[in-house]
């Protein structure tokens, strides 16, 4: 026994190795260093040769130091949650890098005086929209609709459809965020009926806003009506929208998603919408409205608490004015195009003994959008055992089960990461020694 301790090399010894520089430079000293105590303790136990003990801390040691590796989104859900909703554009990952040094957010690189925080992305979003008059990013959605609360409807009513009054996720329920702002909630129509007369005889003095918010994450249909924004404009009292989604203009493939553009020229005087769902960027609240609202939210004591920091401001301009971002790209993609990459990887990975189909399949929008839309997909299909083991590779690649079979559908997959997906499904493949 002490034979096998003598032989355990000594912690300084092992982190001074050229091979374990690199994973330093990478994840840190402590972070390498816990690795290796690890190792030596399993040689103490017997476990592993104390020669062994350098391998197997590299082996143990994480691929980053985040656990928010990349995932590879096989699941046909465009926008997931779970999967941190919009993968951002290659311009804006590489605007996040630069903004993580000392950057100009608050600086006139021309004169030397401080400038507006924020401004660039202001205008990039009113270049987007020329419907607005003016434009402010906060934290998310969220944080705009309760900012809009606080600041237009504290102490007041806000009125709102009770076919609107939507639960967001995780149990957050906009009705409860919005009195949590301080403003009382009053509630107009049915469930599934909402009529103009209602929002008329709601509107009195403590009246702060008329809000309409976006069922994006279920439908009503059958027996319905909605007030549009048209018409509650004319009612008098400022008319907030929260389209939910981010689109800025109208999508032709999602004709009954609300957009930015549209809302506000149809009277509203503000819409609220997340930046990291269909606009395709990062995670981020957008308002768009007039420049008398905008003024009034900005200067309210809250907005200092919800305000972005510069990676978002990066990246949410680098979304506005670069290259289309791959949500939109994904969206723009037709059926034809996913079935011929299904087939193409479906037909290499036969080649390579493995089970595999090109079938067709059906995404979805996903992550608060576009309730019901079916988006005409294509996948490959695989044995079930695959969904478990390529959630497990690097990088992690998540797909569905559906009847039986795992399903790696195309639609968020960016085609650049074809390849990257078969070796995942081949890496499996030999791992496990079968098809
Ligand atoms: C997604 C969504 C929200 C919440 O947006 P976050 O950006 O996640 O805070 C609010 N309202 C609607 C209609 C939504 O679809």
């Amino acid at each position: 026994m002490d034979d096998v301790r003598r032989r355990i090399p000594r912690t300084d010894a092992v982190l001074a190795m050229p091979e374990f520089a690199d994973a330093i430079a990478r994840l840190g000293k402590d972070g390498v260093k816990a690795a290796v105590v690890a190792a030596q303790q399993r040689a103490r136990q017997g476990e592993i040769d104390p020669a062994g003990v350098p391998e197997t801390a590299l082996a143990a040691l994480p691929i980053g130091a985040t656990s928010l590796c990349r995932v590879l989104n096989a699941t046909g859900v465009l926008v997931h949650t779970n999967l941190g909703r919009a993968p951002l554009s290659e311009a804006a990952c590489e605007a996040i890098t630069a903004a993580s040094y000392y950057t100009p957010v608050e600086f006139d690189l021309a004169d030397g005086s401080r400038a507006k925080r924020g401004l660039p992305v202001t205008e990039a979003l009113l270049a987007a929209v020329p419907e607005a008059e003016a434009a402010h990013v906060v934290n998310n959605n969220a944080a705009a609709l309760l900012l809009t609360a606080q600041a237009l409807a504290q102490g007041g009513e806000i009125v709102l459809s009770r076919g609107e009054m939507v639960e967001i996720g995780d149990g957050f329920r906009i009705p409860d965020l919005l009195t949590s702002a301080g403003a009382r909630l009053r509630e107009v129509g049915t469930t599934n009926r909402t009529t103009l007369a209602d929002y008329a005889d709601a509107i009195g003095p403590d009246t702060g806003f008329l809000l309409k918010i976006h069922p994006s994450n279920f439908r009503i249909s059958g027996f319905t009506a909605e007030v549009d924004v048209a018409e509650l404009a004319r009612l008098g009292p400022p008319v907030v929208v929260d389209i939910g989604s981010g689109l800025l203009s109208r999508h032709p493939r999602l004709p009954d998603e609300p957009d930015a553009a549209s809302a506000l020229r149809a009277g509203a005087d503000l819409v609220t919408a997340s930046g990291d769902k269909l606009l395709g960027g990062p995670q981020a609240g957008l308002l768009l409205g007039t420049t008398e609202i905008i003024d009034r939210l900005r200067r309210y004591p809250a907005a200092r608490a919800l305000r972005v920091d510069k990676l978002t401001l990066a990246a949410l301009e680098a979304t506005l004015r670069g290259p289309r971002p791959p949500v939109t790209a994904a969206l723009a993609t037709a059926q034809e195009q996913l079935a011929a990459r299904a087939r193409r990887l479906a037909g290499q990975l036969t080649e390579a003994g493995v089970d595999a189909d090109a079938v067709p399949s059906t995404a979805a929008v996903g992550g608060g959008g576009a309730p019901g839309v079916e988006l005409a997909s294509a996948a490959v299909s695989l044995p079930v055992w695959f969904a478990a083991a390529l959630r497990a590779g690097h990088p992690p690649v998540v797909g569905h089960v559906d009847d039986g079979r795992c399903l790696l559908d195309l639609l968020a997959v960016d085609p650049a990461d074809d390849e990257a997906l078969e070796k995942a499904v081949l890496r499996v493949r030999e791992d496990a020694g079968c098809t």
